[in-house]
């Protein structure tokens, strides 16, 4: 009899185990019909076969991979010297780092998406899919890539380009070559005008300036990346007097440039990337783009860049949270049910799936909108709601996110701490880091405060905030009703926090309006997206879901919680991505 119970408990936690997704993208409904409205009939007709392979592949052997790449005792180790005493500077990984690799960036193309068409929007895509696996080691390192790629396809000399864009692009992984930015500095990484770190001249090479970069970078992910994308001092004081370098691991001659690394920090979350203190002792440096220009590079370039990324990284972890804990609702008995009958269980699995469909939503309309800025066809609104909006979903998406993993690991009670039994505490670990890098929360509100108050960029961001949140769709417009009365209630407030003449008052006073601008712009996002539904009953049940994550994080007054709010919640968390 007691052999029964058990039995059956662990029968239930096997069906658990049954019921994930064996493909991320193929059992999204939504990212398939975002990717194919994004990418263009032609794109899809093109690309569709290869990002059903890559769902399967990132929730089958780099999900295993990974898993063993996060390993206590398989994190990355610092290997500064070879055996008979040369200087190597390097990183030793164990060999599922490599595994991973080879899945990410030879089946995935996460970076050789970028040498073909609608590349944000496709190369944003693989990266949500191969995110779902929560592989730090290779996350950061593919979206610093990624926004090297973009620099030097703006500013970079036609000799910078023509020795590194091969190398960069190609989609084997033993020969390519991964990029790393190094912004923070001891002093301040908020403060990045505070930088210390010096460049001085050193003639011509390459079709631009070269430089030696002398100082040291606090926090150095990807660590012996093949190629540094780096700010430097070579004028005054402030961000006017930085510039933009691009610094190779090795020299001509294969020897390792002038940097050392001091040691690997030990890390609350994304131990599976290597992340150290470097100093540069007058490492030899190719200006990316004019040096005047590198401050404003690094910012449009590089790091709305990986604010994207970092969108699509923390998006990945609430989706993969999402499909672990609802599958768990609906597999684990107690008190002779299965949990998720119990209606607060169901509003657990339906913030998850809110949260979900906003956040995916959100992060490929800005990877779209980035395809559009490149191919000239923003107006001044969109183009000043692709800066605001880029920054508050880098926010607030990781936000959602760590309350997204808390609540599935909450779903999966005790289990949900067990490091072997779900990838849900590795989540939850990483997800903190996202939060604090490529800006924290703070800085971003302080970010958008300039941007409305020197440039107005308000105006626009909040016209096609308006277009958006109206769709012609009955039930999608319904649900977004108390989103549009949120915008305006903020629009009223944005008065006086735009005269407060103190911009740190000013900044304090606009922080929980960010927040509900980002929720709103999140719900247009997806209600554009569910508005192009074909099937009208699967568009109405999902114009549920946006209602319900409207409810939630932007009316003004929740709904009153009686049966029919429970009733609601049970259709929202029945509904499938
Ligand atoms: C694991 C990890 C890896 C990293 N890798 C890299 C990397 O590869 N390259 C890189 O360049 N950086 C990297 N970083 C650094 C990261 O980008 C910085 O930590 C981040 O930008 C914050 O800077 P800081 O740590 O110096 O905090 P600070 O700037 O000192 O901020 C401390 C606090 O003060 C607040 N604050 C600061 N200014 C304001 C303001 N104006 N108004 C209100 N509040 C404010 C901040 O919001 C924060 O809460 C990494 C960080 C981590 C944790």
């Amino acid at each position: 009899m007691e052999n029964d119970i058990y039995a059956k408990a662990r029968a239930d936690l096997q069906a658990w185990r049954e019921r994930q997704p064996t493909n991320f993208f193929t059992e999204n409904r939504q990212l398939g019909r975002l990717t194919r409205r994004f990418l263009g009939e032609d794109g899809w007709a093109r690309h569709r076969a290869h990002l059903e392979r890559f769902g399967a592949v990132a929730a089958g052997p780099l999900d295993a991979a990974a898993i063993e790449n996060n390993r206590a005792g398989n994190e990355p180790k610092l290997d500064r010297w070879s055996p008979i005493g040369e200087r190597l500077e390097a990183i030793a990984h164990h060999p599922s780092f490599q595994a991973c690799g080879r899945h990410i960036y030879e089946d995935g193309e996460v970076i050789a998406a970028y040498g073909g068409d609608a590349p944000h929007a496709r190369a944003l895509a693989l990266f949500f899919l191969s995110s779902h696996a929560g592989e730090a080691g290779h996350n950061c390192p593919v979206a610093c890539t990624a926004g090297i790629v973009k620099a030097l396809a703006a500013e970079g000399s036609e000799e910078l380009k023509a020795r590194y864009m091969p190398g960069l692009l190609t989609n084997r992984f033993e020969e390519r070559l991964d990029g790393a930015q190094f912004l923070t500095e001891i002093q301040g990484g908020s403060d990045v005008g505070a930088n210390g770190t010096r460049a001085e001249p050193d003639g011509e090479a390459l079709g631009t300036t070269r430089w030696r970069i002398h100082g040291e970078k606090w926090f150095c992910s990807n660590a012996d990346a093949d190629l540094i994308l780096m700010t430097a001092r070579w004028g005054g004081p402030g961000t006017s007097g930085l510039g933009l370098f691009l610094v190779p691991r090795l020299l001509e001659d294969g020897s390792v440039n002038a940097f050392t690394i001091r040691r690997l920090k030990e890390k609350l979350g994304t131990r599976s990337m290597a992340s150290g203190e470097i100093d540069f002792h007058g490492a030899v440096a190719y200006a990316v783009g004019p040096v005047e220009r590198g401050f404003k590079t690094v910012i449009t370039q590089v790091i709305h860049t990986s604010r994207l990324y970092n969108t699509m990284a923390t998006g990945a972890n609430a989706q993969r949270a999402y499909f672990v804990a609802k599958a768990y609702a609906e597999t684990r008995e107690a008190f002779g049910k299965v949990i998720g009958d119990f209606p607060l269980v169901a509003e657990m699995i339906a913030s998850l799936r809110g949260v979900t469909g906003a956040i995916t939503a959100a992060g490929m309309t800005l990877a779209r909108g980035l395809d559009r800025l490149e191919a000239g066809g923003l107006d001044e609104a969109e183009h000043a709601w692709l800066r605001v909006a880029t920054n508050l979903a880098k926010m607030r998406s990781s936000q959602h996110s760590h309350r997204a993993v808390l609540t599935a690991i909450e779903t999966l009670g005790g289990n949900g701490a067990i490091e072997t039994f779900s990838v849900l505490p590795r989540l939850l670990r990483d997800n903190v880091v996202c939060e604090n890098w490529e800006g924290t929360h703070n800085t971003l509100v302080a970010q958008t405060l300039r941007d409305f108050g020197r440039l107005r960029l308000h105006e626009g961001f909040l016209a096609v905030l308006r277009r958006d949140l109206l769709t012609g769709v009955a039930s999608v417009d319904a649900a977004t009703a108390p989103a549009r009365a949120a915008v305006e209630h903020v629009a009223d407030a944005l008065h006086a926090v735009l005269a407060e003449k103190d911009p740190d008052v000013a900044t304090f006073m606009l922080r929980p309006h960010a927040e509900r601008l980002a929720d709103a712009m999140f719900a247009s996002a997806w209600a554009q997206d569910v508005a192009r539904e074909e099937d009208a009953a699967r568009r109405d049940a999902e114009a549920e879901a946006l209602g319900w994550f409207v409810d939630q994080h932007v009316a003004a007054t929740p709904p009153t919680r009686d049966g029919s709010q429970a009733a609601r919640a049970a259709r929202v968390a029945a509904l499938p991505a």
